[in-house]
């Protein structure tokens, strides 16, 4: 067999990098409240490309007064024009989002990787079509909402806070606003701070789509902005995507305010490898599954439990593919390794990899160049893991896998669920019977089976225990922006392919 480690070095991919010209950025961004660019009353700040440091923009920083006009301008938007409007009204102007997207994707997809540092083949193939789909897909219900099985007539809520993180930006921004505008609320959004700069541009794709002025406002900062705006006493609606962390402290601060919440937070993935799985197949599935958007990715295989009488090949065949992955420039179209999205996760991952070791861990490190400046960490895989060691029961969100065995389906199972966390599970195997059988044991919103990390707007995606709670994407997504009515929950949709749990537990 050839050694692709060896041939790897002499077929060496020319430069093809996506040039970032397309982009028409401004030096400043200020907040979009009621439908313009305003200054914020906090102190700006800058976003940085994580691959090179340099600064890509100033950012407005919304204090306390600018998350109070941000949430009169939603309320006004909402009594004054939105929940005037048809279902199929509204429908129009989410197409038209979902079409602005389309026409504007290769810019969104190269600002993207340039803000939050993930390779442009992965911006461009899958967060930009993928936050297209949601809006068309959310444009399509908007003037159904009465056959969506939620009772007669549902009422939106009102004025939706919404916090997102950094993984995803644009993806995520999209799975906030398109439901909660379909459903007939208003939106104040907040991205992450090391990642505005797709929202701002989605702003003015707003613009361009002649939204109503206040139905979408976008305010950027940190942590205390976030605090202000889903504590603010107007909001009726709080989603939140983020740390576990985090998500307990919004969770206590909102209890008894009335305010409806979903809560999409960490998890620590099991994706389980059989000794009957096919088994190239399987190692592009654990590919996939934590090296993905270098592995910051809340539903990632963070812990592969393979089967002990196929562990060594499972991990020979495993090197062998991560040693041809190519770590460097994200805006390089052959990328797939990106940049770490800021110096803070990068020393997180440091901190948690070491531990890892030190525990008692073998480490192996992918051989890569990395360049100079930038955050960067190398494909990185733990064999000899035990359930106890932090590295299996801590989110690392890195590109770190930790390897761990079974002998038995049941003690697969004990494993998988062996963790405070509960939002995805992959299972390999050729039998149908075994994977279903498995899934239903499984304590986690989203199971894969045989495929690992897809995402389809119709299908809903939501954590058990110390993952969060609520479900975003399909009729389950429209739930979350309504009143609760008579609420006739779908059952769980159980697929070949996907395997998704209907209710949070
Ligand atoms: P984070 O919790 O630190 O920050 C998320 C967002 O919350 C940011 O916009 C931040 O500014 C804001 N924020 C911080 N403190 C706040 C507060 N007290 N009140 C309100 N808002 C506050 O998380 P992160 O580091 O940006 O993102 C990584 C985490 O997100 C990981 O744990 C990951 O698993 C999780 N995540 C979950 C999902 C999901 O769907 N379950 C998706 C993506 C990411």
């Amino acid at each position: 067999m050839t050694d692709i480690t060896k041939t790897s070095r002499f077929l060496d991919y020319a430069p093809a990098p996506e040039s970032p010209s397309i982009l028409h950025l401004r030096k400043n961004y200020g907040l979009f409240i009621n439908g313009d660019f305003v200054k914020g009353h906090g102190k700006p700040f800058k976003t940085i490309s994580p691959a090179t440091e340099a600064t890509i923009a100033e950012i407005a920083n919304a204090n306390a007064r600018d998350v109070d006009a941000a949430v009169a301008a939603a309320r006004r938007a909402y009594d004054t024009t939105w929940s005037k409007l048809s279902g199929a009204d509204r429908g129009k102007y989410l197409f038209r989002i979902a079409r602005l997207v389309q026409e504007r994707a290769r810019e969104l997809a190269v600002a993207e990787s340039l803000d939050n540092g993930k390779p442009i083949k992965e911006a461009r193939d899958v967060d930009v079509p993928l936050v297209a789909a949601w809006f068309f897909y959310y444009a399509g219900w908007a003037d159904k909402l009465d056959y969506a099985g939620l009772g007669p007539n549902p009422r939106a809520l009102g004025v939706a806070a919404q916090v997102i993180p950094w993984n995803f930006p644009l993806l995520m921004l999209a799975w906030k606003i398109a439901p909660a505008l379909a459903a007939g609320n208003t939106v104040v959004l907040k991205p992450a701070e090391t990642t505005p700069l797709s929202a701002l541009i989605f702003a003015e794709i707003l613009q361009q789509a002649d939204l109503p002025a206040g139905v979408v406002n976008i305010i950027t900062g940190a942590g205390d902005t976030g605090e202000a705006l889903v504590n603010h006493p107007d909001v009726n609606k709080v989603a939140f995507t983020g740390s576990t962390a985090v998500g307990r402290a919004i969770a206590k601060s909102i209890a008894g305010t009335g305010k409806k919440v979903t809560l999409e937070l960490g998890g620590k993935a099991a994706n389980i490898v059989f000794d009957d799985a096919p088994i190239d197949q399987a190692v592009e599935g654990i590919v996939n599954g934590i090296f993905f958007n270098q592995g910051h990715v809340c539903c990632a295989g963070s812990r592969l439990l393979v089967q002990e009488n196929v562990h060594d090949e499972v991990v020979d065949r495993l090197k062998t593919r991560l040693a041809t992955l190519r770590l460097g420039d994200p805006l390089d179209k052959n990328t797939d390794i990106g940049a770490i999205n800021s110096r803070e996760q990068l020393d997180r991952i440091r901190e948690l990899s070491d531990i890892g070791e030190a525990e008692g861990a073998e480490r192996w490190t992918a051989e890569c160049v990395i360049p100079d400046k930038g955050f960067w960490f190398a494909p990185t895989i733990f064999t000899g893991v035990e359930t106890s060691s932090r590295i299996a029961r801590e989110e690392i969100f890195g590109p770190v896998l930790s390897v761990l065995t079974f002998r038995t389906p049941a003690e697969a199972i004990a494993k998988a669920n062996n963790t405070p966390y509960g939002l995805s599970a992959g299972i390999w195997s050729d039998k149908g019977s075994k994977i279903l059988a498995v899934a239903d044991q499984l304590r986690a919103g989203v199971i894969w089976a045989n495929t690992f990390n897809r995402f389809d707007p119709a299908s809903p995606f939501g954590g058990y225990k110390e993952s969060g709670y609520g479900r975003e994407g399909g009729r389950h997504g429209l739930a979350a922006y309504l009143e609760s009515a008579g609420w006739g929950a779908p059952s769980s949709p159980k697929g070949i392919s996907t395997v998704t749990k209907g209710a949070s537990k």
